[in-house]
């Protein structure tokens, strides 16, 4: 629950469980009992009966039977991470996150106020997630006019005492330097109970690990496969990873960027730089910094917390870093590339032409990067991320004319909303959760 770790790192497990030998049991469990499987690896401090209760209640919130639905697409397959409640993939892991903190509130009878930044998805995945739920308010950071109307709209509708959307007038990264600068505030932290909801939590993680072997199961179980993942903040695709280090077989992972593509760069050259945001089509992936990065590099750098810590602050004095390394590429297990817009918005026409199935902006970014970078005959899986309606006016601009909605989103429009616009300024943010929290 703590979000960053008390010397501001990022949590990682001790022991990555290796299920080479059991993994394959596992085909034909449901989708709970597969998560069940799968999550109760990394978790000893809540029972089987418990934990099982959770997991079902939080994907039975989802309007698929198969919770997370592979589709043939032509020479793709999507795996459908879309058919929770807001929509978005962030459902699988924030459904779960939000049941799990009610849980552990309750045993412990104390509350929570949710702290987090969104560029669009996260926040009305997290606020789906915690509504009207005793214990918990929840906070949500946003760049305001730079979210989608509809994404707004899933947020500002939610009208429970316990949510409060905040916009601010500034980038995606402003919001979430800001709140980075808040959780660092220790004793603001705890006396507020300050938590996250992040892509960097734990939990949200550990969750989106199970769709992997979902995918693999789907498929029949072959020898190698390999998924593509559109990334912004580099959680999805970590969570791919640590199924790849528990011994699923993933071949290659492929990181697909828009044009913010420093993630992109890393792996093809071993140097990580900041650059500019840009904004784009995909605008849950216009991100620079991302966060779950740093993860992934506890795992490069030999499991050495202090070489992140190095590397880490070099970026953050230098703004760029190179990672020596001695193979032709960064990390074998990795393929990258970046998607432009006017290839996002062909990718979503072509696959329409040619198959009659509609991807929304950021999964075109996977289909497109995946397809460029696939090797071999061995399956490839793209991971869809979100429902084509959440970005309408993207998907009007790739198929002038051809309509696009889903009834959840349509429902929204003319609803009451409540939002609260404000500078990026950390004293008057802070003074609105001193104002709020429970
Ligand atoms: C959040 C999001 C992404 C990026 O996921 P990360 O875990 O941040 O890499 C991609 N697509 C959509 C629709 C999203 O909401």
């Amino acid at each position: 629950m703590m979000g960053l770790a008390v010397d501001g790192g990022l949590l990682v497990p001790h022991q990555i469980p290796d299920v080479r030998a059991v993994m394959g049991d596992w085909h034909g469990l449901d989708y709970a009992s597969l998560a069940f499987e799968v999550m109760r690896l990394f978790i000893d401090d809540i029972d089987d009966e418990t934990l099982r209760d959770v997991i079902e209640r939080s994907y039975g919130t989802f309007d698929d039977p198969a919770v997370t639905p592979l589709r043939s697409v032509g020479d793709v397959s999507i795996l459908e991470l879309f058919h929770g409640p807001t929509l978005a993939f962030k459902d699988v892991a924030l459904q779960f996150l939000g049941n799990v903190f009610e849980l552990i509130l309750s045993e412990s009878q104390s509350h929570l106020n949710i702290l987090g930044a969104t560029s669009g998805d996260t926040g009305s995945a997290a606020i789906a997630g915690v509504r009207g739920k005793d214990r918990i308010n929840i906070f949500v950071l946003y760049p305001d006019g730079k979210t989608s109307r509809l994404q707004e709209r899933q947020m500002t509708t939610v009208l429970e005492d316990n949510v409060h959307n905040i916009a601010l007038r500034g980038s995606f990264d402003d919001c979430q330097t800001l709140m980075k600068s808040v959780f660092s505030d220790l004793d603001f932290k705890e006396k507020y109970h300050l938590g996250a909801v992040n892509s960097v939590n734990w939990a949200r993680v550990l969750a989106q690990i199970v769709y992997y072997f979902s995918a693999w199961h789907q498929l029949g179980m072959p020898a190698k496969f390999n998924v593509s993942v559109p990334t912004g903040n580099f959680g999805d695709i970590f969570a791919g990873y640590l199924a790849l280090r528990m011994g699923l077989p993933i071949h290659r992972l492929i990181l697909a960027t828009n044009s913010n593509d420093i993630l992109a760069r890393f792996f093809n050259s071993g140097r990580y730089a900041r650059g500019e945001v840009s904004y784009s089509e995909s605008p849950a992936m216009d991100i620079q910094v991302s966060s779950n990065f740093e993860r992934y590099l506890f795992y490069r750098l030999g499991e050495s917390g202090d070489k992140v810590a190095d590397f880490m602050q070099s970026f953050s004095n230098e703004g760029a870093v190179n990672l020596h390394y001695n193979t032709p590429r960064v990390d074998e297990h990795f393929r990258a590339a970046s998607a432009s817009d006017e290839q996002t918005l062909n990718t979503i026409a072509a696959v329409y032409r040619d198959h009659q199935y509609l991807v929304d902006p950021h999964t075109a970014v996977g289909v497109h990067v995946g397809r460029r970078l696939h090797e071999g005959d061995i399956p490839l899986v793209c991971l869809a991320t979100a429902h084509p309606a959440k970005f309408d006016a993207a998907m009007s601009r790739a198929l002038p004319g051809v309509e696009v909605s889903h009834p959840t989103l349509t429902a929204l429009s003319g609803l009451p909303e409540r939002k609260q616009v404000m500078e990026v300024d950390e004293d008057r943010v802070k003074g609105y959760l001193v104002a709020h929290s429970g």
